[in-house]
């Protein structure tokens, strides 16, 4: 008996003492504190951690493993924070709501899910789907789906026939009266209700849907959709459960009212206003420009029978201004955190945002630590996510070239690591 115990002892002194380390010997890395690049630098991964970064080419003991990256640019993991990983555009997109059971999103969700996870995107934000969202994200988290770590909005909040409400368009015997538990409100009560069942729901995020939107059957796609007490009342409860709070937004309206309200995040910001741009600094407010949904809706709208009339019309007013906004709020000093709203536009694409952010005028450097620094701090991880450091969870992609050289590079990522396991050599 005795030697079993000490053998067991042994055993696991053994384990802890070879447990392996990650030698990650890379030709120049991303510094996206300073916003500059290091070259020849080795990252220690241990665990699901990065325990240090020397200078040169280093390795370690005979058992540790060593990852040759030296012909290339390595990177933070990039985050997004405006994608729906439940579905995809598609000609059958609208008829899907009836066709489709939960379990076949959920299905369908995880070859989403991994595809954008292969594109170097190690964290996203979900900003509004069924629910199967929640369940995904706690999936991946137990490691029984492949995908990014998501911070997710379950369903999005809305009032009725508002961007959300997700009886839109529907014959008149299934347009029920939705209420607060499926993100429908209209009042301040209704507001904090629907807030408390998200959080019951398991959602880490408050997505509303501030003004009308493009891919919803509804004539308006600009119209302000919220009361100021109505959002008021989102805003504060939100706060009071410690959830992030989103506003989709095209018109100016509707956006002022979200800003003032202590919004966090504007999405998309089409048809933003000179003087609200001011406010969103003022209030340090952060514009999401999802410049990818634009052109997809606008590339879908001249496609035949592809959306809704009412939709396509939207489509092609709404989506080819979306990169000439963003250049506007960005020259303005508006603080961007990096967004694609994929879903609109196809999962594992996200990263051609950073060429259209770069095409509208933006330095790489910004865009990079736009998918970096910023959303970390946004979703209060700024101490584990967005940096390539001691301490910080190894999150870590690498690309063929320099970005700064050819931002396209980013479009395809070579390796992809979440929290200390390699996805993609
Ligand atoms: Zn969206």
């Amino acid at each position: 008996m005795k030697a079993r115990i000490t053998f067991f002892i042994v055993m696991i002194c053994t384990l802890q003492t070879f447990a392996q380390d990650m030698y990650l010997q890379c030709g120049e890395i991303f510094d996206s504190e300073s916003g500059t690049f290091l070259t020849e630098r080795t990252i220690v991964v241990s665990g699901n951690k990065i325990k240090s970064i020397e200078k040169g080419f280093v390795s370690g003991k005979d058992m540790d493993n060593i990852v040759d990256l030296q012909s290339k640019t390595v990177l933070p993991g990039f985050i997004d924070m405006h994608v729906h990983i439940e579905g995809e555009s598609s000609p059958s997109q609208y008829l899907d709501r009836f066709t489709k059971n939960d379990v076949d999103v959920a299905f369908q969700s995880t070859v989403y899910a991994k595809r954008t996870l292969m594109a170097g995107f190690t964290t996203v934000r979900d900003l509004g789907g069924s629910g199967v969202n929640i369940a995904l994200g706690k999936a991946i988290s137990k490691g029984i789906v492949i995908g990014p770590r998501i911070f997710t909005a379950g369903k999005a909040i809305a009032t009725t026939g508002g961007h959300a409400d997700p009886t839109n368009g529907v014959r008149k015997e299934l347009m029920h009266d939705p209420g607060p538990k499926e993100g429908v409100v209209n009042s301040p009560e209704d507001a904090r209700k629907a807030v408390r069942q998200r959080y019951k729901n398991g959602a880490d995020v408050i997505k509303i849907t501030a003004t009308g939107g493009v891919m919803s059957v509804a004539k308006n796609g600009q119209n302000p959709q919220f009361t100021a007490a109505e959002l008021k009342a989102i805003v504060e409860t939100a706060k009071d459960y410690g959830m992030l709070t989103a506003a989709h937004a095209h018109g100016d309206e509707g956006m002022r009212r979200a800003i003032v309200a202590g919004i966090q995040t504007i999405e998309h910001g089409t048809l933003m206003e000179e003087s609200t741009m001011e406010l969103m600094i003022q209030y340090n407010t952060y514009l999401v420009p999802t410049i990818s949904a634009g052109k997809a809706a606008a590339a879908m709208a001249d496609i035949p029978n592809f959306l809704p009339a009412v939709v396509a019309k939207k489509a092609k007013e709404i989506g080819p201004i979306s990169e000439k906004n963003f250049k506007r709020a960005y020259e303005k000093g508006v603080p961007i955190a990096f967004g694609t709203d994929a879903g609109v536009s196809p999962h594992g694409d996200n990263g051609k945002e950073f060429t259209y952010m770069h095409e509208a005028g933006m330095p790489v450097v910004l865009a990079l630590q736009s998918a970096m620094t910023a959303p970390a701090k946004l979703l209060g991880m700024d101490k584990e996510l967005g940096i390539l450091k001691a301490g910080y969870l190894a999150d870590i992609v690498a690309v063929d070239e320099n970005p700064v050289n050819n931002v396209r590079t980013l479009e395809s990522v070579s390796f992809v690591m979440k929290e200390g396991k390699v996805y993609k050599e």
